[in-house]
């Protein structure tokens, strides 16, 4: 994995990630994995004084920790080529990914938000016409996309080796909201739980969201319509903490999306599950380097992330850093993500024209999907599960 052409780092501007956050750092780790890019500059906090005081922890010299997202731009766009950040990653609570994205995107900058990818369904849809008529490779990280063993299973999938897929039951399982530790002032659980700052849902919109996402982009099938349940089992918390939305495919097959917050014991627990005529599959990220595949009247297979292996096709294979059996998780699929961008940031800088839809990385399209997702997951809950009509036009492009 190398940078070819451009011959240097890209650098990278963080707004977000200060003293005492979650996934600023994590981006930092992956987007830098590969020595591809390095963090030069950000605006790592609403605080000013915070974010001087965050620059160390990124070996950020001072002078270029901003005391907002609006100076950093500024005063960045003002150094020469090669000097100035490259791109933007955004990793803020979800009410100022917009801005944020929108005054980056305006700015020329590259950009890697994080997801829910906005507010509201209307920002998203903003967002997208915006990047569609920029030159801006823009990123979104459901980073569960870049596992090895889902690219392989996506890509098992797309030749058919499936047969046609009918059934995708997709789960993302947490337990670390069960009590109300948002009144202790626990800061990632405080904006999240606030409807003003996460959005129209909580737990639907932290986690649901990446679970509809992974089948998405596993098995390419387009949804028409979702009927939703969500609730709040938390008394007084505002927003939902589970939920489970059934979706309509347009081939007549259906899928089902569970999320809990309030789940005892339960950490990170994504699973997906997919049934094709001809096959199934099965993978759980708390176990990522094997997958299992079925069909009836065989021996059950199970795929591990092996990178030498004749089972592996390209894209599981790109995906790998490792041999088979030295576990690779979180920071490698993370990395995956921004490594599929960087292909594409390479390929602008070299006058090359890219992909834009089908992207190996979740883009800005997969960002609006996600936010119609989000939408029309509680108003459909708000009318009783009513079925509502869930079509994203990029996906019929
Ligand atoms: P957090 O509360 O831990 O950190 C947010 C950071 O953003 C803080 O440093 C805060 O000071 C800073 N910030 C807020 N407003 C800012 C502004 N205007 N300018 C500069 N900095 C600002 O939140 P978190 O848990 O790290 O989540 C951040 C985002 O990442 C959310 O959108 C969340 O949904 C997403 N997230 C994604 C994943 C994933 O796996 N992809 C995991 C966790 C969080």
């Amino acid at each position: 994995m190398t940078n070819g052409p451009l011959n240097r780092k890209l650098k990278m501007g963080m707004v977000g990630g200060g003293q005492g956050s979650f996934i600023g750092k994590v981006h930092s780790i992956a987007a830098c994995l590969d020595n591809r890019a390095e963090v030069v500059a950000g605006a790592f906090s609403s605080n000013p004084q915070r974010s001087k005081a965050s620059a160390a922890d990124y070996n950020v010299a001072e002078s270029r920790a901003y005391g907002s997202y609006q100076e950093m731009f500024d005063k960045e766009r003002q150094l020469p080529e090669g000097e100035r950040i490259d791109f933007v990653t955004v990793a803020t609570p979800n009410h100022t990914h917009f801005e944020i994205s929108k005054a980056a995107v305006e700015a020329g900058f590259h950009v890697m938000c994080d997801k829910p990818m906005t507010f509201d369904l209307g920002q998203a849809e903003e967002l997208a016409v915006l990047v569609d008529n920029s030159s801006v490779v823009f990123g979104l990280t459901h980073n569960y996309t870049g596992y090895p063993l889902i690219r392989q299973a996506r890509e098992m999938i797309q030749s058919g080796e499936l047969g046609e897929i009918q059934a995708v039951r997709a789960n993302y399982i947490q337990g670390w909201l069960r009590s109300k530790i948002e009144d202790s002032d626990q800061k990632q659980a405080a904006w999240r739980t606030d409807p003003s700052k996460s959005g129209a849902a909580g737990c639907f919109g932290d986690i649901a969201t990446h679970a509809y996402n992974l089948g998405r982009y596993m098995t390419g099938l387009l949804s028409e319509e979702i009927s939703c349940h969500l609730r709040t089992f938390v008394p007084g918390r505002k927003l939902d903490d589970y939920g489970t939305a059934l979706i309509k495919y347009d081939n007549g097959g259906l899928g089902t999306v569970t999320a809990s917050q309030i789940s005892h014991g339960r950490e990170n627990d994504v699973t997906i599950e997919i049934d094709g005529t001809k096959g199934s599959l099965s993978w759980a990220q708390e176990n990522p380097n094997a997958m299992q595949v079925r069909a009836n009247g065989q021996p059950h297979k199970i795929y591990t992330r092996d990178p030498n292996a004749p089972y592996m096709l390209a894209s599981g294979q790109a995906a790998c850093r490792l041999p088979a059996g030295h576990p690779e998780a979180f920071f490698e699929a993370f990395a995956n993500i921004y490594a599929a961008a960087f292909d594409a940031i390479v390929a602008k800088h070299s006058g090359e024209k890219v992909e834009r839809i089908n992207t190996v990385y979740p883009n800005v399209h997969d960002g609006v999907e996600g936010m119609l997702f989000i939408q029309q997951s509680v108003a459909s809950s708000q009318q009783n599960g009513a079925w509502l009509p869930f079509k994203c036009d990029r996906a019929r492009r």
